[in-house]
């Protein structure tokens, strides 16, 4: 049962083989057992939990099943959930139980899925290795001296580890491509607009985005028809006709033609990582597919231009965070300057208050031209290339991360060998192209490797078809480290 698909338990749930209430129990037992070794959830509420699983297994009953009704989904803790502690991974949000839920919470309520519990991340969604959360470093259940990847590390390793049949992630710069990668699952991060970010805890807005994690891409397919809509709420929100994302996964992928960046697979890359991404492009080959080089000139901007934007839009975000409405408050203060000042400097960790300094230096008057505009202009350059791009290829592939995960505590008093974890994944944020990373392997020390699909604005339909494809036809995305 923990390694079905979302297909085969949404059958079982109807033919009555099972209830949602015994699925979702036994997902509770699972977590009470493997969490304390993993620390992937922050909190689990099994009140509510077996409530939504009652209700569900009414909504079946009376044959208004959804394919996802009674399912347990994991939710990142970024997510408001009306009465669940949502914490953001930070003291700063210790003690924050939501009066209401997120956008994309409350479609998955529609639809009558179960909240299993939610899941811990970096602080404020910032880091690439789960280690800046005030709830602690989760591991990778590959091998626990690995970190999962972050920020969405909790999801990935409760989706990996089998806690949890499907998990919510968000992703401002890869946070739900490079955990997937490391713990050797699927995740899409979807065109930036499609998902609602009305209740999902503010980062960086111009480049958040939540979309799903699970165990392949049929899966993801079924999670995105639920998260993706329009939601007046959330300003940039897309309106669209629905789609199914399910629709093309059977197409045969003959004539597909694949770009291969030649800044992609040049230095950086190492040699397990490499080996595995090639032995996937064979299979894409055999499948009918063409590779041809592209050029993605401005790629190694990336990184630079988005540790510019991304701590700029976080340091105005996170100024609402001063102690007053919601929130840490410090204990004794003189003053409301000083209060202020305390409750910031306990309420926040190292690298959120690093951000809020970098950000706020490039915001500020004299420097302001010189980075942040400086950085916009190059953003959309970033953007022009992969125009350019795919006027010669369908698809973009590439590695999703440089190497497989590192070891807990390798980077993490390295800021900059850290940043450059992301160095493949943020330009799908920068531009907003969909973008979403597979498991093709193995590298050293027997630790995941991703792939890395991007496709063209609005293309989730063919990038589901695309990794469909090769999951039918390899088991990569079947094997698990438990
Ligand atoms: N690792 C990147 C950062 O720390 C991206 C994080 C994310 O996508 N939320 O900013």
């Amino acid at each position: 049962m923990f390694n079905a698909s979302l297909k085969q338990l949404s059958l079982q749930l109807a033919e009555k083989k099972i209830s949602s209430t015994e699925l979702t129990t036994e997902f509770l037992n699972r977590i009470k057992k493997l969490n304390a070794e993993y620390n992937a959830f922050i909190t689990v509420n099994e009140e509510i939990s077996l409530a939504q699983a009652r209700a569900a297994d009414k909504m079946i009953a009376a044959g208004q099943a959804n394919p996802l009704t009674g399912i347990p989904i994991a939710q990142k803790d970024i997510f408001c959930a009306k009465g669940w502690l949502t914490t953001c991974g930070s003291k700063m949000l210790s003690n924050f139980v939501s009066p209401y839920d997120a956008g994309v919470i409350e479609r998955f309520n529609q639809v009558g899925a179960v909240n299993i519990g939610k899941t811990n991340m970096d602080e404020f969604a910032m880091g690439s290795s789960n280690e800046t959360s005030f709830y602690g470093v989760v591991k990778n259940p590959w091998d626990v001296s690995a970190v999962p990847g972050g920020s969405s590390g909790g999801a990935a390793c409760a989706v990996a580890a089998r806690l949890a049949p499907a998990a919510t992630g968000t992703d401002t710069g890869g946070s739900i491509r490079q955990p997937a990668a490391l713990c050797g699952i699927s995740g899409i991060k979807p065109t930036y607009g499609l998902v609602s970010r009305y209740g999902m805890i503010a980062f960086a807005s111009s480049l958040d985005q939540g979309g799903p994690m699970a165990k392949s891409a049929e899966d993801l397919a079924l999670m995105l028809n639920v998260m993706v809509g329009f939601d007046p709420r959330d300003s940039t929100s897309l309106q669209r006709d629905a789609e199914d994302y399910a629709r093309d996964l059977q197409k045969p992928l003959a004539g597909l033609r694949i770009g291969l960046p030649k800044e992609y697979f040049a230095e950086g890359m190492s040699q397990d990582v490499a080996s595995a991404i090639e032995k996937a492009l064979e299979e894409y080959r055999k499948l009918g597919a063409q590779t041809v080089e592209v050029s993605l000139p401005n790629a190694p901007l990336a990184i630079p231009v988005y540790y510019v934007l991304a701590p700029a839009e976080a340091s105005s975000n996170l100024s609402r965070f001063d102690g007053v409405r919601y929130g840490h408050r410090a204990q004794s203060y003189s003053d409301l300057r000083d209060m202020y000042r305390k409750t910031r400097a306990e309420g926040f960790g190292a690298e959120v208050k690093r951000r809020i300094l970098i950000g706020t230096y490039v915001l500020s008057h004299g420097y302001y031209d010189a980075y942040y505009i400086k950085a916009q202009k190059l953003r959309r350059l970033i953007a022009q290339d992969f125009t350019e791009a795919y006027k010669q290829c369908d698809i973009i592939m590439g590695p999703t991360t440089p190497t497989v995960a590192f070891n807990l505590g390798e980077k993490s008093g390295d800021p900059i060998q850290m940043y450059l974890s992301d160095i493949y994944t943020s330009a799908a944020n920068l531009t907003g192209l969909p973008a979403m990373s597979i498991p093709v392997g193995l590298g050293d020390k027997n630790r995941p490797v991703g792939l890395h699909i991007m496709g063209n604005y609005f293309r989730e339909a063919q990038m589901l078809n695309v990794a469909h494809q090769y999951q039918q036809v390899t088991d990569w995305h079947l094997k698990s480290p438990v």
